[in-house]
């Protein structure tokens, strides 16, 4: 037995499934997850001692590549001053403010400790802002697992969803309109229907948890134009977006600007650091000033404050997020190539420090598309990498990651062992 297995086998008995997380166990790819003991810049090490070149980079916050010095440094430098306080620091205003600089839209910022947190939250704000009691969401987009927002589609347009776990009464989704991404007839029908009940639209404005799909032309506009005229809030969900995508976020790659923002994996640095904000109108609906309650006892906890700082200090750098993209997108064209070499049905796209790679003929534009990929032949061309020493994304549902850290060397290193894999795969 591998130490890997060992691990997976002790995990197994006290923790449900073996993780913290079940994208972890492996379970839409099969096989024993690796148990990561060390990272550093764009590799992983796993308790056999195997090296990876990491393309989950922690499902995001990763950008500088793992442990980059000054990111470490201010974590023990904030450590040695106290872990937490429960009462306001220097760190969170200057958090905030580098937040609202950097996304203007961000007027008013209020952090937490995760991405669920996050969304909950600016769905409450957004229901409280408004006194109206619907939201809408899209087909494949993953905002948390905050009980309103785990719901899939129904049958039907315009039905109501069905909860995509157990435990959430039909009750509590019995508001949530879900709808297919990049459908913008189906958002105007909804509005038509229900408009003056409806609160928000979220939407993750590339998405990044179906893989990675990009709105089409006039989709987001269409979001903006729609909210406005109804007096309904758009909430942009850049948790994996934000500082990824580009130095704005999807809001300064489209220009479009939403109401309310959320945000988190990046802007902790690999600690866990979320935020909401948008609109100081809105904003300040939320206690102490307003009536809509929201409070965290570690929220702007300032050992994870600290890596978030420096992390968006060193990412304001415009030379930064064009090598990133530059990186992901040798490394997209790279990959698409070498398939179509061996014949297979394969195509890949790119944003700023976001990869998506798809056993179709098309980049697909809604879930449906994805779920209709090859997702047996991802499966193995999984395996196959991870036999090479390349981790991605353990589902043909998520994006992969670059970083900093994924430099020339390793990219071509990634490319040798995909054209092996690829090989490998059974047409
Ligand atoms: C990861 C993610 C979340 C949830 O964040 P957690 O920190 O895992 O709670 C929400 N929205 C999007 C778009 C995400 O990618």
């Amino acid at each position: 037995m591998s130490k890997n297995q060992e691990l997976f086998a002790r995990a197994s008995k006290h923790i449900p499934g073996g993780v913290n997380s079940p994208v972890r166990a492996f379970g839409s790819v099969g096989g024993t997850p690796p148990f990561i003991e060390r990272a550093e810049g764009a590799h992983v090490w796993d308790a056999d001692g195997k090296k990876y070149i990491d393309y989950v980079g922690s499902w995001g916050p990763a950008i500088l590549g793992h442990a980059h010095p000054a990111v470490v440094k201010a974590v023990q430098d904030a450590a040695v001053n106290g872990l937490s306080f429960g009462a306001p620091t220097k760190g969170e205003v200057e958090l905030a403010e580098l937040i609202s600089q950097r996304l203007p839209s961000m007027e008013k910022v209020r952090l937490v400790s995760s991405g669920t947190e996050a969304t909950m939250s600016a769905i409450r704000l957004a229901r409280g802002y408004t006194g109206r009691n619907k939201i809408i969401k899209f087909e494949g987009c993953y905002h948390g697992h905050a009980d309103s927002l785990l719901v899939k589609a129904g049958s039907g347009l315009l039905t109501f969803g069905n909860p995509t776990s157990a435990g959430v009464p039909e009750d509590f989704i019995r508001h949530t309109l879900v709808l297919d991404f990049n459908n913008l007839e189906a958002v105007q029908a909804a509005f038509a229907e229900h408009g003056s009940d409806i609160a928000c639209i979220i939407v993750e404005p590339i998405a990044g948890n179906m893989n990675l799909i990009k709105p089409a032309p006039g989709f987001l506009e269409g979001l903006r134009e729609i909210c406005t005229a109804h007096d309904a809030v758009l909430i942009f969900d850049e948790v994996m977006t934000g500082f990824r995508a580009g130095p704005q976020g999807v809001q300064g790659l489209s220009g479009i600007t939403p109401d309310l923002t959320t945000l988190a994996k990046v802007i902790g640095g690999g600690m866990p650091v979320g935020a909401f904000g948008g609109r100081a109108d809105i904003m300040d609906c939320i206690a102490p000033l307003g009536n809509v309650y929201q409070a965290g006892t570690l929220s702007g906890n300032p050992v994870a404050v600290a890596a978030g700082l420096v992390t968006l200090k060193l990412l304001d750098n415009a030379l930064f997020y064009d090598t990133l993209a530059a990186q992901t997108q040798k490394l997209a064209l790279g990959l698409a190539d070498l398939a179509k070499a061996q014949g297979l049905t394969f195509s890949t796209d790119y944003v700023g420090g976001m990869l998506g790679l798809y056993f179709s003929e098309q980049v697909p534009t809604t879930y449906a598309e994805v779920a209709a990929s090859n997702i047996d032949q991802f499966k193995q061309f999984f395996h196959a990498m991870l036999d090479e020493g390349v981790y991605w994304a353990p589902s043909a549902f998520e994006a992969s990651f670059t970083s900093g850290a994924h430099t020339d060397e390793v990219i071509q290193t990634t490319l040798e062992a995909a054209e092996r894999a690829f090989k490998r795969l059974k047409n």
